[in-house]
């Protein structure tokens, strides 16, 4: 299960909660009992090299399908 750091804007402490994916954005409620957290960005990078050589090294015909657009 992925885990998340949130900052809390009250206290300023930063915490990591364990969550399915699926509820990532909702909100976390500081360990202090504050609301106002805001989640990082931090734990759940996309890990490199994933986003540009999919299209030359793939299978051509996607984008000459049209699928792209
Ligand atoms: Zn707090």
């Amino acid at each position: 299960m992925p885990r998340y750091d949130f900052r809390c804007r009250a206290c300023g402490s930063t915490f990591e909660v364990s969550r399915p994916m699926s509820a990532s954005d909702d909100p976390a409620t500081c360990p202090e009992g504050h609301g106002d957290t805001v989640k990082l960005l931090s734990t759940v990078a996309m890990t490199g090299g994933a986003a540009a050589p999919r299209a030359a090294a793939g299978g051509g015909g996607c984008c000459g399908g049209g699928c792209c657009s």
